[in-house]
């Protein structure tokens, strides 16, 4: 597999072409960024560990019968993905209250959301993502009545794997953000999965170790991807 040219360079990760059409270079890059780019920071090391991190999530998913876009690993920051037309659309599934639920409805954060909550945003950085539904998708033609269905179907499948997978590592799952694509007609789970668009809570204590760290200007974020990773028994060097 080559290496070509640049794709997309989006906030995080930079997409690359190679030489089959069907697969991108999808790095992972040390930046990290909040409202929607207004806040840029760099931090040594994330790039690999999300790359890593991903990848383990990634598979832990294939193995259920998920289909993913992660075709292997190439390097430490970098990985192999099959090319997808992506949906436009920002997938949340919220386990407990916490991040934009707290000022849309002034509740208590860590509030526990049963049946788990499910919105979506459309992609967006200028209208900095909005909150939109099902009938706003037909209106406008952003996914299918059917792929919605199914990517609802998906996230609850998702949430019920890896919830179970950090509750083992004594994390709560807080909430997370997904996006798929489709290939070939075909939808794909796409993009990635790292505590850089999920929320994770150590288990005993509520302690934050996900990005909010950097939202909140906490210390120590590589540390915690460090730990969190060391929970689910991955080794990054
Ligand atoms: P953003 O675009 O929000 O700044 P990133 O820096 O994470 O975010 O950029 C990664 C981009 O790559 C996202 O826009 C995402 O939708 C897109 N993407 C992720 N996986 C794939 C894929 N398999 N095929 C095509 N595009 C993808
Ligand atoms: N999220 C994300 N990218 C975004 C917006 C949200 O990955 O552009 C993730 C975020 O990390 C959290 C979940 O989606 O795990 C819900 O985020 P929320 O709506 O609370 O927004 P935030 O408080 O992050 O602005």
């Amino acid at each position: 597999m080559e290496k070509r040219t640049e794709l997309y360079r989006g906030k995080a990760k930079t997409l690359y072409y190679t030489d089959n059409p069907e697969l991108l270079v999808l790095e992972f890059r040390d930046d990290t960024s909040m409202g929607n780019g207004e806040k840029i920071s760099q931090f040594a090391r994330k790039g690999i560990l999300n790359n890593k991190f991903n990848y383990f999530i990634m598979n832990k998913l294939q193995q259920t019968g998920i289909s993913t876009h992660i075709n292997s690993l190439i390097s430490d920051n970098t990985s192999l993905v099959q090319k997808l037309e992506m949906i436009p659309i920002e997938f949340v599934i919220r386990n407990y209250a916490a991040g934009s639920l707290l000022k849309r409805l002034n509740i208590q954060e860590g509030l526990s959301l049963n049946p788990p909550i499910f919105e979506f945003f459309l992609k967006n950085d200028k209208e900095h993502d909005p909150m939109i539904n099902s009938s706003y998708c037909e209106t406008f033609g952003w996914i299918s009545k059917q792929n919605l269905i199914q990517i609802h179907k998906l996230c609850n499948k998702i949430n019920i794997i890896l919830s179970k997978i950090f509750d083992e590592a004594n994390l709560m799952l807080v909430d997370f953000k997904l996006e798929f694509g489709l290939f070939k007609d075909y939808l794909v789970l796409g993009d990635e999965f790292s505590p850089d668009v999920a929320r994770l809570w150590d288990k005993a204590t509520m302690k934050k170790m996900d990005k909010d760290l950097f939202r909140h200007n906490m210390d120590g974020l590589i540390e915690s991807y460090e730990e969190i990773s060391c929970r689910l028994g991955l080794k990054i060097n």
